[in-house]
């Protein structure tokens, strides 16, 4: 994983809730690659102040996704096996008349470009066996954003 940078922190109050927003922008570098942003999204919500609460982890890209399995070098490989099988690169798409890329967009359309966790006591509550991925679909690509949004009471 590459993360260059972080931009645009803001914080401020919604009907009494405290919203804090962060993007993340990474570097991919290969076509398909699962990037594992779990401590970027955790240090967050410790970081948000925002005591219990939602955390959106969401991706402003049509050919990338967002999400939530086991860091196992395995299952890495078998999940971009099984995109790949889902959503061959080559196969007669019409997109392609424009574009070279309607894999990627089918395979984020289904994927899902946000996944949403509960904060409770300051914590991101998640499974053990959970970590939070960026997906990318059609790289590699010099810049890619990740919006993070906490959303509660303080
Ligand atoms: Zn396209």
């Amino acid at each position: 994983m590459t993360i260059v940078d972080r931009i645009a922190p803001s914080k401020g109050r919604c009907n009494g809730l405290v919203v804090v927003n962060k993007i993340l922008t990474l570097k991919s570098s290969g076509r398909r690659q699962l990037i594992d942003l779990t401590s970027e999204v955790t240090q967050f919500v410790r970081n948000s102040n925002v005591k219990d609460g939602i955390c959106i982890i969401s991706v402003p890209h049509a050919t990338a996704a967002i999400i939530a399995n086991e860091h196992e070098t395995g299952l890495l490989d078998d999940l971009l096996r099984k995109i790949e099988i889902l959503f061959p690169e080559s196969a007669p798409y019409s997109h392609n008349a424009i574009d070279d890329n309607a894999d990627a967009h089918i395979a984020s359309a289904f994927l899902g470009h946000s996944r949403t966790f509960p904060i409770i006591n300051r914590e991101l509550i998640r499974g053990t066996w959970q970590n939070i991925f960026f997906v990318e679909l059609d790289g590699p690509r010099s810049r890619r954003d990740v919006v993070l949004q906490a959303i509660g009471d303080d």
